[in-house]
């Protein structure tokens, strides 16, 4: 059997991670997992079980009896038997999975599952902290990154029923959480590829990963 290869894909909201790296794994024929997604979903069902996710003890204790499946396959998560994966993708879910991936426990579970499942299958692995914590021995590390401005842009056209100001607004303060944080903060692994996507669209920077993937011999 062939040894699995994890291609981390990291990098701040709204800069186009999760069609990239869709993407990519599909024309490189691999598993697609979304980390951001898990955050999100196990947010969400701390919600609906009336825990204030503010709240650190509460937290931990809706940890306990958590537990999440995701599906690689058909593209869903699940907390507790209930599926989030419409749910996932709002507003609301992305706030709230910012909140709770401060938490030391939240992630110390989700890096665990999110490991497990890397070592099952190749993958590309979407999320902060993939390259730096979850396999710093990924075959690479990719690093997406644009200005503030073009990722407000982007994330606009992704919900165009809220103002651009309010999603400029929520996106510099889930920024400025998620780099400030004392887990696992965001930031490129030391031997990440930093690719800037300011310039390119979604195909450019998925041929772009491909041209480095080849020429590193990779996939
Ligand atoms: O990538 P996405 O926008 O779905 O992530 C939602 C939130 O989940 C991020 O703002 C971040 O706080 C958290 N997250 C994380 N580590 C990951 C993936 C997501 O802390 N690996």
């Amino acid at each position: 059997m062939a040894p699995v290869i994890v291609i981390a894909v990291d990098g701040p909201g709204g800069v186009g991670k999760s069609t990239v790296s869709r993407t990519l794994a599909k024309r490189l024929g691999l598993a697609y997992v979304n980390t951001g997604a898990m955050y999100r979903a196990y947010a969400l069902a701390a919600i609906k079980k009336g825990v204030d996710i503010h709240d650190k003890e509460a937290l931990e204790g809706f940890c306990k009896g958590a537990s999440i499946v995701y599906d690689a396959a058909k593209g869903s998560v699940s907390v507790n038997g209930d599926d989030y994966t419409e749910e996932v993708g709002g507003l609301k879910a992305g706030e709230s999975a910012s909140i709770i991936s401060t938490n030391a426990e939240v992630r110390r579970r989700l890096v665990a599952y999110q490991r497990s499942l890397g070592l099952r299958a190749s993958c590309v692995m979407e999320g902060r902290d993939i390259g730096t914590v979850v396999f710093p021995d990924a075959a690479i590390k990719f690093f997406l990154d644009a200005p503030p401005d073009v990722r407000a842009k982007r994330r606009g056209a992704e919900f165009s029923t809220a103002s651009n100001v309010s999603i400029d607004h929520a996106l510099r303060q889930r920024d400025k959480r998620d780099a400030e944080r004392r887990e696992s903060p965001l930031k490129p692994a030391q031997d990440a590829v930093v690719v800037d996507t300011a310039e390119l669209d979604l195909n450019g920077v998925v041929d772009k990963l491909l041209e480095i993937l080849k020429d590193r011999g990779i996939c």
